[in-house]
């Protein structure tokens, strides 16, 4: 399949690392996907997306509770 983002980069078969914002918050997910081999546009399947849902709602009613890997800075 090639790519609808830049149209020249092939998809293919990749684990990525889903990122879902929620709030300040940013959780990422690694998960199989396929990415573009130019742009690295990601494409999710539906199932994929269902369980990136089921995660960004696990995550709100802290049914998990993953390490925290990074922070958020803000300069005002
Ligand atoms: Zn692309």
């Amino acid at each position: 399949m090639t790519c609808v983002i830049c149209k020249r980069g092939e998809v293919r078969a990749k684990k990525v690392e889903a990122e879902i914002k929620i709030g300040n918050d940013h959780l990422l997910v690694t998960v199989d996907a396929e990415a573009c081999t130019q742009c690295g546009e990601a494409y999710y399947s539906a199932d994929i997306m269902r369980r990136l849902e089921q995660v960004r709602e696990d995550f709100v009613r802290k049914a998990i509770t993953p390490p925290a890997v990074g922070r958020v800075y803000q300069l005002t």
